[in-house]
């Protein structure tokens, strides 16, 4: 910034040195050069083209400087070739920016623009490099249509009107030298600060642009100076007398100042409802983010990852995925190259049971061109994110035992809808095993209540491993837990019950010197038909671990289904 302001200083000096025209020619090329390094140096990547650019005009207009220093006149073909060479420079840039579009609004307005500048130069067609300047140029404008539409709706920085205006002010200018040099062979008074005016203009916009910040009124201002200064440079210069040359010059002239002011105020009132309208957007997604809670569907990460997808997507028309880097990583939609990552560290008061690195990655479909958007509202999701997955877990915990980690009753409860759900749709058969450890009070009795806990939880890591992830496990109370067994018949279920029970007799938990051993009842190994007949299996399969326990412990007594055995009956 600095540097910007340094030359736009510099250049509203050179005005009043106008009258000496000499002192002007020597302030040209510094100014050129100082708008072009600030472009190199500070706007990106994107702008160095045209930096370059501005750098091949500080060398042509050295050389002219030099020429008429010396007395050899404007023709000195090695500056114009560098200032031709920087046109390109420039065309090669505005092909680069993004956010071009068909000028369905512009076309308008340049039309009547584009056929004045070319009647001017066909009313004094420039010959050799002239010509070349008044097709490059035109055809800077032209390409500068098609980047003007998004600066008049507001949709990227206000500084893209400012390089437009500065390229204007340079058409206009290389147009009326052309027309003034190849008319009246007019070389000693023409006064290149418009030129310098263009530079400065087309540096300053591009740098805004790059690093946009909120400058309304201030750029505005600029605008419409800028075009009056370069009119009021460049009206002397104009051919005395009533030709349509000086009409036509007139004309083009207060049109380009026209249409400046137009388009700088149509720029700031559609970027005020350009506000206006994001700030309404913010507000509703707030709203909508606010209303993703975890709900008896929705107790996933997942599942809120999901559903935030689908409130964002509106918002942001190319993201496309977002994956969640908690404990474990899980990711809805696509996964794509152009990610941001936010972290989910709280800097604030709230932890909660989020880990330090948690993170949330944004996919989208391509670079993402407003990014400051998603900047604004990365703490509004990552804090909602937070809070969300607080909530899961916080829930999770009201369903889960915490002694075992399995399902509590009320889990059961919960996800029994689900297992139903999966059996129904697949035809697939649901075993339930209720298991009861044998004369558990012993090991309390004997050796504390702590080791019994141990015994517990070293059960539950025996359950684990034998059951596929659609099983539920359940500690139904005390030592007794039940099993949901999702695609197993009878045998299926009688089998992983043995299996149990060997990995259990082999269980050693120190100090408890003797084995343990366990009895269960299993029932159901069909499609349960309703969840009302699934939830009288649990009953059922109960009344069958007492049978197993009445008739001595250690074994797995198998019943079918409905049928009401003699130890129903009692
Ligand atoms: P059975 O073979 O008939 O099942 O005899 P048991 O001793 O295992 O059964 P009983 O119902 O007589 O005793 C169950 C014991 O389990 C009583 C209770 O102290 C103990 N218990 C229940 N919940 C817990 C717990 O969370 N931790 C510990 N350590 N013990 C528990
Ligand atoms: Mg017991
Ligand atoms: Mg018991």
């Amino acid at each position: 910034m600095p540097w910007l302001a340094l030359t736009l200083a510099l250049t509203l000096l050179g005005s009043f040195l106008e009258p000496t025209r000499s002192a002007v020619r020597l302030l040209a090329p510094p100014l050129a050069a100082l708008a072009g390094a600030a472009l190199l140096w500070r706007a990106g990547p994107t702008w160095r083209g045209a930096a370059v650019g501005h750098l091949l005009f500080a060398t042509a207009e050295a050389g002219w400087a030099y020429g008429r220093w010396s007395g050899q006149g404007l023709a000195l073909s090695w500056a114009d070739g560098a200032a031709l060479a920087g046109c390109l420079a420039w065309v090669y840039t505005l092909i680069r920016l993004p956010g071009r579009r068909f000028p369905q609004l512009s076309l308008w307005f340049y039309l009547p623009l584009i056929a004045m500048m070319a009647g001017l130069s066909l009313l004094n067609p420039g010959v050799g490099v002239l010509l070349g300047y008044s097709f490059i140029t035109l055809g800077l404008l032209i390409l500068a249509m098609f980047y003007t539409d998004a600066a008049l709706l507001g949709s990227v920085p206000e500084g893209r009107l400012l390089w437009i205006i500065g390229l204007f002010i340079a058409t206009l200018s290389t147009h009326l030298v052309v027309g003034l040099r190849t008319s009246l062979g007019y070389e000693a008074s023409f006064s290149p600060y418009s030129f310098v005016l263009g530079y400065v203009f087309t540096a300053v916009g591009g740098y805004l642009e790059a690093r946009p910040r909120p400058l309304g009124l201030w750029v505005s201002a600029l605008g419409v100076a800028g075009l009056l200064v370069s009119w009021g440079l460049l009206w002397p210069d104009l051919p005395q007398g009533s030709g349509p040359g000086r009409a036509l010059a007139l004309a083009l002239s207060g049109y380009l100042t026209f249409l400046g002011v137009l388009g700088l105020l149509a720029a700031d009132r559609n970027r005020r409802l350009q506000a206006e309208t994001r700030l309404r957007n913010w507000a509703k997604l707030l709203e909508q983010l606010y209303q993703i809670a975890p709900t008896h569907q929705t107790l996933t990460p997942h599942s809120i990852l999901a559903k935030m997808l689908e409130v964002l997507q509106p918002f942001f028309p190319t993201l496309v995925g977002m994956g969640l880097h908690n404990d474990l990583e899980t990711w809805v939609g696509q996964k794509t190259g152009h990610r941001y990552s936010l972290s989910l560290n709280p800097q604030t008061y709230f932890r909660g049971d989020i880990p330090d690195d948690a993170r949330v990655t944004l996919y989208f479909s391509q670079p993402l061109e407003e990014r400051e958007n998603l900047e604004a509202f990365t703490p509004l999701l990552t804090e909602r994110l937070r809070q969300t997955l607080a909530l899961i877990e916080w829930r999770t915990q009201a369903i889960t035992d915490p002694l075992t980690g399995l399902l509590n009753r009320r889990g059961l409860e919960r996800h029994i809808h689900k297992l139903m759900d999966l059996a129904r749709h697949s035809g697939k058969p649901i075993s339930v095993a209720m298991l009861d450890l044998d004369h558990f009070k012993r090991v309390n009795d004997s050796y504390g209540h702590d080791n019994g806990d141990r015994v517990l939880q070293a059960l539950a890591g025996v359950l684990r491993r034998h059951l596929r992830s659609e099983d539920l496990a359940v500690r139904w109370g005390g030592e007794e837990f039940a099993l949901l067994l999702y695609g197993a018949g009878l045998q299926d279920a009688y089998l992983v019950l043995r299996r149990i029970q060997e990995e259990l007799r082999a269980l050693r938990v120190e100090p408890i010197p003797w084995a343990f051993t366990l009895s269960a009842g299993i029932t159901g190994g069909q499609v349960p038909p309703s969840l009302a007949v699934l939830e009288d299996w649990l009953l059922q399969a109960d009344w069958a671990l007492l049978q197993a326990k009445d008739a001595g412990r250690d074994r797995v007594n198998v019943v079918e289904p409905g049928k009401p055995t003699d130890t129903q009956a009692r």
